[in-house]
């Protein structure tokens, strides 16, 4: 049986929910808002299902955009109107639409920084992904650094990832598994 509890982002809140989750059998997810990662534990919790194509990398990662600072919670609950609202988190199709179009988007989150955020993220994305193939080589490329290096790269390449962030994304789409 799998956590699925309301989470937060605040470290301490995915402490506590990691812990809750000890006593299950398998400390398995398959959404990143079902994680109970913790930074100091990330091996006792595992992504379900690892992503298999460029677009769902990039969907998850614009998921951890969108929830940061406000929680998984909210993007649980809304995740079918900010995907409708977000063109399905196309990444051709953002990476060439314009801020105040998709801004006003319903569904869309009202908040510019975001949406600049996401826009900014795709073409970052498909800019990673013509340099090395797909995005899992890229992922792959990052092996060759420590683990906090792979989160620095990934927080300086990307709109509104911090190292947090970052370091939740990769261990969302099974970097350390
Ligand atoms: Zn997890």
């Amino acid at each position: 049986m799998r956590f699925r509890g309301e989470l937060a982002s605040s470290p301490e809140n995915l402490k506590r929910a990691h812990s809750m989750s000890m006593n299950e059998s398998r400390g398995e997810h398959r959404a990143p808002w079902e994680c109970t990662f913790a930074k100091e534990e990330k091996n006792k919790c595992r992504p379900g299902i690892p992503p298999k194509s460029n677009q769902q990398y990039f969907e998850i990662l614009c998921l951890c955009v969108l929830q940061a600072g406000l929680g998984w919670g909210m993007v649980r609950k809304n995740w079918s109107k900010l995907r409708k609202g977000f063109y399905d988190f196309n990444i051709e199709r953002l990476a060439t639409t314009k801020v105040n179009e998709l801004f006003k988007r319903e569904g869309v989150m009202k908040n510019k920084n975001k949406v600049k955020a996401i826009i900014d993220d795709a073409r970052e994305f498909q800019n990673t992904v013509q340099e090395v193939g797909s995005f899992s080589n890229f992922l792959r490329s990052l092996k060759g650094m420590g683990d906090k290096e792979a989160i620095r790269e990934l927080a300086q390449r990307f709109n509104h990832v911090g190292e947090y962030t970052a370091e939740y994304y990769l261990h969302s789409v099974g970097y350390w598994e």
